[in-house]
């Protein structure tokens, strides 16, 4: 298996697994939580409660509406105005938290967050970022999805309790975190899995990426509509695109949490693009998505100037700065990799 050893994660997961048995566990996911995340704490909840475990998965925030169609979705509970009470009693009655796709306080809401101190943790992910939550880590930052490490682990030790529901939700995390299977984070293996979870539970795969991909609310496409001729730019004489959105593009279309999912994809589909961003204005601040082909890191980059991580070639990070200060800023920073520019 490329770049990690799963028979000794596998074995650290098992002994977790042993305490957990017969506990209150929380599953916690990360803010803006995307297909990876939902699905890999969807599959561990299932898995969980097939051992006798109570579990609850946990939403930082209102997700992307595009998995509501997931099974058993529906009780996700969601750390908002009107489950804030729900959510912190439960998570307080909670011997053990698993954090999904995740590894640092600041991706949670930092009400959530406190709870970490005192809780047994179990981290599941594969970012690059260094954890600063204390607990056992299951972590590969080589895999291409939460969903890819989660199959390995329940693969070797557990296998039999992998079911279609467990098998769609880790498909689903996959597809989505290599972009359908093309993004740099491939490898042969992620087919291997793709294919061993289809014919052994004979997923309808076309059903799956017709119900993540192919259900864009109409308004939500002529937002795209308006991002592609009006938001979208090029740095002259750099290898980078972005697009700003204020809170005036989205308010304007009425747009839903995770609708700007992926448009970060359309400035790196650019001839000769090889980094892209989205700013994306909210109440709180600058969203940033940062997006690269071949070597150039937007997980430093983001780490560096915007308090973020993530992966090599696809990450995010946030700024308190204005819209238009954040955005030149971040040309501003262009000037330190001279091999973005053109004619170099
Ligand atoms: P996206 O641009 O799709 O929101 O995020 C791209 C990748 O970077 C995802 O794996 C996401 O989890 C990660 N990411 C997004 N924002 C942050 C951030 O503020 N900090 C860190 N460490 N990772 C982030
Ligand atoms: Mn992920």
């Amino acid at each position: 298996m490329p770049g990690c050893d799963y028979s000794e994660i596998s074995s650290l997961f098992c002994n977790f697994i042993d305490e957990c048995k017969g506990k209150k566990v929380t599953l916690l996911m990360h803010k803006n939580a995307d297909g990876d995340c939902i699905g890999a704490s969807l599959a561990v909840c299932m898995f969980l409660e097939a051992l006798g475990c109570e579990c609850k998965v946990i939403s930082t925030n209102a997700y992307n509406r595009n998995f509501n169609w997931l099974p058993y979705s529906s009780n996700i509970l969601i750390f908002n105005s009107l489950f804030r009470s729900t959510v912190v009693n439960y998570i307080d009655e909670s011997s053990v938290i698993i954090c999904l796709d995740f590894s640092q306080k600041s991706r949670i809401d930092p009400e959530l967050a406190n709870f970490l101190d005192g809780k047994r943790v179990c981290i599941i992910d594969h970012h690059q970022d260094k954890p600063d939550i204390n607990g056992v880590n299951i972590i590969n930052s080589e895999a291409s999805s939460t969903c890819e490490i989660i199959y390995e682990i329940l693969n070797i030790a557990y296998s039999d309790k992998i079911n279609k529901d467990i098998a769609t939700y880790l498909y689903s995390g996959i597809l989505c975190d290599t972009g359908h299977f093309i993004t740099q984070n491939m490898t042969y293996r992620v087919y291997e899995i793709a294919a061993d979870l289809m014919k052994r539970f004979n997923l309808e795969v076309h059903i799956i990426n017709k119900n993540i991909f192919g259900n864009n609310r109409f308004a939500r496409m002529r937002f795209l509509g308006h991002v592609l001729s009006r938001c979208l730019k090029i740095v002259p004489n750099y290898k980078v695109a972005y697009i700003v959105l204020t809170k005036e593009d989205t308010e304007k279309f009425y747009l839903k949490q995770g609708e700007t999912d992926g448009l970060v994809n359309y400035a790196l589909s650019i001839e000769n693009i090889e980094f892209a961003a989205l700013f994306n204005q909210k109440n709180d601040g600058v969203y940033i998505s940062l997006r690269s082909i071949g070597d150039f890191s937007v997980s430093d980059f983001a780490k560096k100037y915007f308090n973020g991580g993530g992966h090599k070639n696809a990450a995010g990070g946030f700024s308190n700065s204005s819209i238009a200060d954040t955005v030149s800023n971040f040309i501003n920073y262009l000037v330190n990799y001279s091999f973005l520019k053109f004619n170099n």
